[in-house]
Order: C-alpha cells, then structure tokens, then sequence
C-alpha cells in the first residue's frame, strides 16, 4: 500500500486588515492570496488516492472560497471599522437604513495567515471527511505574500 499527497492550489484577491497587532498591517490592504490544500492517504488500484479526482477535489475547495474570501474585505469581529454605519446624507434625509462596507466579511479573530489556514483547513476537514473518511491527514498553505505562509495541518490517523 503506498501512501501519498494530492494537492490542489487556488488563488483568490482579499483584503484584510490585522486589529489586534499594531504596524502597517492595521491599515486596509490586499494581497493576491494562494492556497494549498493538501490531501494524504492511500493510492487505490487505479492509481488515485482515495479514490479522489482532482475535480471533485477543486470544486468543493474552490467554491468555499470563492464564496467566502475572494474579493471580500475580511475584518476582526470587534473592528470598529467592521461595525455597521449611517452616512452623512442618509442622516441629513432622517433615513434609517444601516450600512456596512462593501464586500466585508467578519472573522473570529484576526485575519492572520495563520487564522486564515485554521479556518480553511477546519472547514475541508468538515467536508471532506464526510466524503471520504480514510484521509490520513489533511494540511492547508495559505500564502500572503511570495514570502509569507502559514500552514495549518490535521493528522487524521493520529
Ligand atoms: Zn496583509
């Protein structure tokens, strides 16, 4: 029985800012993001880990994301700046309609590569296992920078 890796890559454009730790990165900024999700287990007799394809794979790690970070804004739940707003106009004509910055997206803690890998790796676990149970390990690379990354992982034998 041979035991491997299957990985898939996605990139997505997502701003952030960090709350809790003070220098550049508490001004708004983005970055082209790339994340790796990495699949282990055992190579079945037609050559395919798990049983898994690469499309089924991509589909479900794509989707997530796409729907939930790229050209998104992600803040700190308790950012003042995540809180929602009335504009000066909607004041002045006595509207009552609340307002939050376009795209944002709150998250449980700062949005760190690191937070960002967790969040992302928990959730492929959560959908994954379901789909195929024998997974021995799954692991996710969020790149912020050419030279930033964060790895999560998760041994699922263990
Ligand atoms: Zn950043």
């Amino acid at each position: 029985v041979t035991v491997q890796e299957i990985t898939v890559k996605h990139n997505m454009e997502m701003a952030h800012r960090l709350w809790l730790t003070p220098g550049k990165c508490q001004q708004i900024h983005g970055h082209s993001w790339w994340v790796t999700l990495g699949i282990t287990g055992e190579v079945d007799a037609n050559g395919l880990l798990l049983g898994i394809n690469y499309t089924d794979l991509k589909r479900v790690f794509r989707a997530y994301m796409d729907r939930n970070f790229d050209h998104h804004l992600l803040l700190h739940t308790d950012d003042i700046y995540a809180m929602p707003f009335r504009s000066k106009i909607e004041i002045e004509e006595g509207s009552t309609g609340w307002r939050t910055l376009p795209g944002l997206r709150t998250f449980k803690g700062d949005p760190t590569t690191e937070n960002l890998a967790a969040t992302i790796g928990q959730q492929m676990q959560h959908e994954l296992m379901n789909q195929a149970p024998d997974i021995l390990a799954i692991s996710v690379l969020v790149q912020e920078t050419a030279v930033n990354a964060a790895k999560w992982s998760c041994n699922e034998s263990a």
